[in-house]
């Protein structure tokens, strides 16, 4: 079993697979490494946040976290559009006319014209005709993949791509090329050559823990030159990137490229819940009869996908919350820099503060929580076991008073754990 002078050392994940020991012990061994991180104030996990999702919540209910008000570091609604009140109020409307819920999956009677609304919207959004609509985001990623490749085929994945990504490569073959590395993906693909029958380069356009993007335009021209496709998931930057919002896709502008399949989902930017994909219409055909999670699990319900339709029709009629997004992005970084923290190459709205050592990041996160900032301490298996940090979502509601109520936090933070490097003049 598992030595318990060991766990100040362990994570999550050396509790997956303990050899020899079946499920309910493996799950009382967890149990007691889970009670040991909440006595050492580690076990920052599940708040329970009364409020919903704004840019200040009232967190109570927890045993071993103070209750009380925090501005928002967490949460990748990043126009605040989840209380926009055009956005709640299409919600609302949605559940008057058609309930709450789609009652089977799309293949067998669980496709509305709402649903069929959002799949035209989406599409239409990055200038394309047609789309296919998920759940989560998450089965989006998941779905295409496993439907799209299979043994004979090979998925060459940014090695910082999003949990799902990984998920749906499980049922093909699989390499990871380091991040954003033009050489070493360009050797896979050499050495990958007329070996399998379709290769698929992935990649995310923001990537969600460092918050710097993809070298889109290198990598597609790889892409082209070794017969590859390329997919990216835009999650983090629809919405946030290109003049209209349309993502890493129309900063680099790229939009015009019909061979890229673009995935995505409504859960961040556009303030609701769901997953797409946009790609050329027999792809998509392909995803709607042949994706596993299309067919049996059912599709989003009215409420979330109107208000999704909505969130798409303010983003073009009130550009200013995408401005005011980068405005706050600015403030922020240029404080958390001159203090001399460590936020790495990020150009999004998700910014790190890198700290490296586990216990030092949850002491610092710990700090801040207590002086009322929420944000995320984010530790392997996330990112790898020495480069921990400290991770936070922007968001255009963010006001000047409470950024700078985050940044004197940072100021406190620091001067008891000397994180921060002085600033080169
Ligand atoms: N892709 C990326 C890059 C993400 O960050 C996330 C969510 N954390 C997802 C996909 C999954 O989206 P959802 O939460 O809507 O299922």
């Amino acid at each position: 079993m598992i030595d318990k002078n060991t766990y100040p050392k362990l994570t999550f994940k050396d509790f997956e697979n303990i050899p020899n020991v079946a499920i309910h012990e493996r799950a009382t061994a967890f149990d007691d490494f889970l009670n040991y991180l909440d006595d050492n104030g580690r076990l920052n996990y599940r708040l329970v946040n009364q409020t919903g999702c704004a840019n200040e919540l009232t967190i109570h209910g927890n045993n071993s976290v103070s209750d009380g008000n925090y501005v928002n570091f967490v949460s990748n609604d990043y126009l605040g559009f989840t209380q926009h009140p055009r956005v709640k109020q299409a919600a609302i409307d949605a559940v008057s006319m058609y309930g709450t819920g789609a009652g089977a999956s799309p293949a067998i009677g669980g496709h509305y014209s709402y649903h069929q609304l959002l799949e035209n919207k989406i599409a239409q959004f990055f200038g394309k005709t047609d789309a296919i609509l998920y759940t989560t985001g998450y089965t989006a990623n998941s779905a295409t993949i496993q439907a799209l490749l299979k043994k004979e085929d090979i998925a060459i994945l940014d090695m910082a791509v999003h949990a799902s990504i990984y998920e749906g490569c499980l049922t093909t073959n699989v390499k990871t090329f380091l991040h954003n590395n033009m050489e070493h993906l360009e050797q896979i693909l050499k050495h990958c050559q007329d070996q399998y029958r379709t290769k698929l380069v992935i990649i995310d356009g923001v990537y969600s823990q460092d918050g710097d993007i993809a070298k889109i335009k290198d990598i597609l021209q790889l892409v082209k030159r070794y017969g590859a496709y390329l997919l990216i998931d835009d999650a983090h930057g629809v919405g946030v990137h290109g003049d209209t919002g349309r993502g890493i896709l129309e900063k680099e502008g790229l939009l015009k490229d019909d061979d890229i399949i673009i995935t995505g989902v409504f859960s961040k930017t556009f303030g609701s819940l769901g997953g797409y994909v946009v790609a050329e219409p027999k792809l998509i055909r392909l995803l709607k009869f042949q994706s596993r999670q299309h067919l049996f699990s059912v599709s989003m319900p009215p409420s979330q996908a109107m208000a999704a339709v909505q969130a798409m029709a303010l983003l073009d009629e009130e550009p200013q919350w995408q401005a005011q997004l980068w405005k706050n992005i600015a403030y922020y970084k240029q404080g958390l820099k001159s203090m001399g923290f460590n936020i790495g190459n990020t150009e999004s709205g998700v910014i790190p503060v890198k700290i490296g050592d586990p216990t030092l990041t949850a002491k610092a996160t710990r700090i801040l929580f207590d002086k009322g900032i929420y944000t995320n301490c984010i530790m392997y298996p996330a990112v790898a076991k020495k480069d921990a940090r400290i991770r936070m979502s922007m968001m255009a509601t963010h006001s000047i008073e409470q950024l700078d109520q985050a940044l004197n936090a940072f100021d406190l933070m620091n001067a008891k754990l000397q994180i921060a490097n002085k600033p080169s003049l």
